[in-house]
């Protein structure tokens, strides 16, 4: 009896026979899963806030662990296969040594790369990370089709059922429409690639027509018998391909951050799509929080930069600009200062506001920022720090960078929360931002950023613009009219080295 008890989680598999062939799900695994799903939602809970970020980070490593040790131990021992007559429903220790092998490998390559990775290649990363979900999807999809006893898939007449089929349909398309639109992502987010749009033309008709055949394919293939499925596979898994290439291409310049977020609650689906084929809870919880958290962030970003979520997706933004391409520029005056100047302004001022973006990354200037600041409050100065919604790279770049440097949370503000607040600033301190202080984004209609909400740094009595030089241009590629404003005082160096000077000088 006691032995019984001891096998009973892993008497029952949580098996991939389990959703297809009506095995029951072992209690214990479906128990185990459903704290790791509550693990996950905790982990998306503490991310919504840096305060909670750390802890929310680690609820996720708990939950990955409880799921993938669950999936790990549902392996049956041989040994217990007469005894619960369960040998088909999964594979045995045999295979075990192969997958902590490869677990090692993975865990060796991760933790290399994220000690290596600059915190400005993060989005580039995360782009590549979506394509291995993807790639994964398709792999878990055509390892199921082709040898679908081992995933407890076959019916008695030697036939997968069509919903299976389905399932696999789905899971191995958006899991190819996420790997090839991730790598074209992460080609333009590494400068690989052009970031400009690549438009084809009849692109929408192209791209509709492509869907469209991928969804009959996908019936057809549910549809038809043991012998006639191959070619229908073939065909919908390289049409995937194709489609997510072709959505990603012509998406350019600002609508990039978007895009990431869109692949990364693609690469969600596709796992809850394989979940559903592998008859695994966990994979489908955490795929449907992916997915709709991904898509949540879409919508927010979306609101962000004031652009529609289907004209992203229909793509052609910021056709006329390229990301970071120097456009010829009229040579306009404007004036430079120095960090004496600076500090000197920034002791008088009552008020300053900071607005960081993607150049202090470049430099790594926050924690020189944060001395500053800390500085200038003893002297009475009240200081706040100004986050755009898509200021750096990443959705929270700036935010993390930040807390990094251990500025405190109460002094960041949101766009909507601050904005107002330029009007009584004696200073607007733009450390490596462009694209979010650029008024063309109120005014010019053929500006590629056209629409997109942005600092009214212009109210302030003071700004002061730090950037390398005049030359170069923020991620859309387009001039800025801030440079040139009486108010504005341009400060052209290294954002850390600069900053660093006007610390000395304060002191
Ligand atoms: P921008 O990319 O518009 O501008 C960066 C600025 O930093 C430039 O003026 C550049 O000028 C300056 N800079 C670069 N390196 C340094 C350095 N070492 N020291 C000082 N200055 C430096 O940045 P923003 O943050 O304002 O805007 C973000 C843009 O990126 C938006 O267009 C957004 O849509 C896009 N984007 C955002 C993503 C996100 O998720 N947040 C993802 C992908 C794109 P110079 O070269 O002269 O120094």
């Amino acid at each position: 009896m006691r032995r019984l008890l001891l096998a009973a989680p892993f008497a029952v598999l949580a098996s991939p026979a389990a959703a297809s062939t009506g095995v029951p799900v072992n209690p214990w695994v479906a128990l185990a899963y459903l704290v790791s799903g509550v693990f996950f939602i905790l982990a998306l809970r503490g991310l919504s806030s840096p305060a909670t970020s750390r802890a929310g980070n680690r609820f996720g490593m708990i939950g990955m662990l409880i799921a993938v040790v669950t999936t790990l131990l549902t392996h049956i021992p041989e040994q217990m296969c007469g005894e619960f007559g369960m040998c088909d429903a999964g594979p045995d220790w045999a295979s075990m040594s192969e997958i902590l092998v490869a677990i090692a490998i993975g865990a060796v390559i991760g933790l290399i790369t994220a000690r290596r990775i600059a915190m400005t290649a993060m989005p580039e990363l995360v782009a590549a990370f979506h394509s291995l979900v993807g790639l994964a999807a398709v792999l878990v999809g055509w390892a199921a089709y082709l040898n679908p006893g081992a995933f407890g898939l076959l019916l008695p007449g030697s036939d997968i059922s069509a919903v299976s089929k389905v399932e696999m349909g789905l899971g191995i398309a958006i899991g190819a429409i996420t790997f090839s639109g991730s790598v074209i992502a992460f080609a333009k987010l590494s400068g690989r690639m052009s970031g400009s749009p690549i438009l084809l033309p009849a692109r929408h008709v192209i791209n509709l027509g492509t869907l469209a055949a991928i969804i009959v394919l996908t019936a057809l293939f549910a549809m038809a018998g043991p012998s006639e499925t191959m070619p229908l596979i073939v065909a919908l898994t390289v049409l995937a391909f194709l489609i997510g290439f072709l959505l990603i291409i012509p998406i350019g310049g600002a609508d990039m951050p978007v895009v990431v977020s869109m692949l990364n609650s693609y690469s969600g689906w596709a796992a809850a799509a394989m979940g559903f084929t592998l008859g695994n809870t966990a994979m489908i919880i955490t795929g449907a929080l992916v997915g709709s958290s991904g898509a949540i962030l879409s919508y927010i970003m979306c609101r962000a930069m004031n652009r529609s979520f289907i004209s992203v997706i229909a793509g052609g933004f910021g056709a006329d600009s390229s990301s970071g391409g120097g456009e010829a520029k009229e040579q306009r005056p404007y004036k430079q200062g120095s960090a004496e100047d600076a500090a000197f302004m920034l002791e008088q001022a009552e008020k300053v506001i900071i607005i960081p973006g993607y150049g202090m990354a470049v430099a790594q200037a926050q924690h020189a920022l944060r001395e500053m600041t800390d500085i200038l409050e003893e002297k009475g100065v009240e200081v706040k720090f100004a986050i755009h919604p898509v200021a750096g790279r990443m959705p929270g770049h700036m935010n993390v960078l930040l807390a990094e440097a251990n500025v405190s949370y109460d002094k960041v503000f949101e766009l909507e929360d601050i904005n107002s607040e330029f009007a009584q600033a004696d200073v607007a301190f733009i450390i490596g931002a462009n694209d979010v202080v650029n008024p063309a984004a109120k005014t010019d209609k053929s500006s590629p950023i056209y629409g997109m909400p942005v600092f009214d740094v212009d109210k302030a009595k003071q700004v002061f613009f730090i950037k390398r030089s005049m030359g170069g241009v923020g991620y859309a590629g387009v001039d800025n009219d801030v440079f040139y404003m009486d108010q504005t005082m341009m400060l052209l160096a290294d954002a850390k080295k600069i900053v660093e000077e006007i610390v000395k000088a304060l002191d």
